[in-house]
């Protein structure tokens, strides 16, 4: 069924059953990589908090979790410009990092966070992110889990937004 959030209709895309399937096997990925270490998951708010959740109740072996904040766009577009709206609250040094993204779209959000890490001696960085857009993608930085590759089209739901609204979706659902 079509939904409408604001001025805009959505289709329904992908559903919560699939969504928590990838998710399981992203959580066990990351734990046959990382399962006799710490990471330091890093969840990037807003859009990841829904995954960010779903993923670390899969992942059954000690971690630690922060998030941050960043924001690029608006409305349905993504900008050049990413902005810091809560940074790092821990030393990241000598740890194995794994971002969580909700969806890797430019690539531009992803460069400023290896830049927000980058003063740090850390000892590896993984990005894990529900969706990319391989089309829309600009950047040579390889990401290491992957739930979804989606078609350059505007999705909402399970974390993501359309002008704030739809995050509370728990499926996906993409723009008619
Ligand atoms: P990037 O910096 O890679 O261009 O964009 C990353 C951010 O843009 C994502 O974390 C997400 O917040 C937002 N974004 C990119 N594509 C979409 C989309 O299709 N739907 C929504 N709601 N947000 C998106
Ligand atoms: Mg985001």
């Amino acid at each position: 069924m079509e939904i409408q959030i604001l001025d805009k209709i959505f289709v329904p895309y992908i559903s919560t059953e699939e969504i928590e399937t990838q998710v399981k096997r992203i959580a066990s990925e990351i734990a046959s990589d990382l399962k006799d270490e710490i990471p330091v998951f890093i969840g990037v708010l807003n859009g990841s908090f829904m995954f960010a959740a779903d993923l670390l109740k899969y992942y059954t072996h000690p971690a630690e979790i922060s998030f941050i904040k960043v924001a690029s766009y608006e409305g349905t577009t993504s900008t050049e410009q990413v902005t810091q709206l809560i940074g790092l609250d821990i030393d990241v040094s000598n740890r194995h990092i794994v971002f969580i993204e909700d969806i890797v779209d430019t690539g531009n959000t992803l460069e400023e966070l290896y830049n927000i890490i980058n003063r740090y001696k850390i000892k590896s960085v993984r990005i894990a992110t529900l969706f990319h857009k391989p089309e829309a993608y600009k950047k040579e930085i390889p990401l290491d889990y992957v739930g979804f590759e989606i078609p350059n089209k505007f999705i909402v739901g399970y974390g993501l937004d359309y002008n704030k609204q739809g995050r509370n979706i728990p499926a996906i659902y993409q723009i008619k």
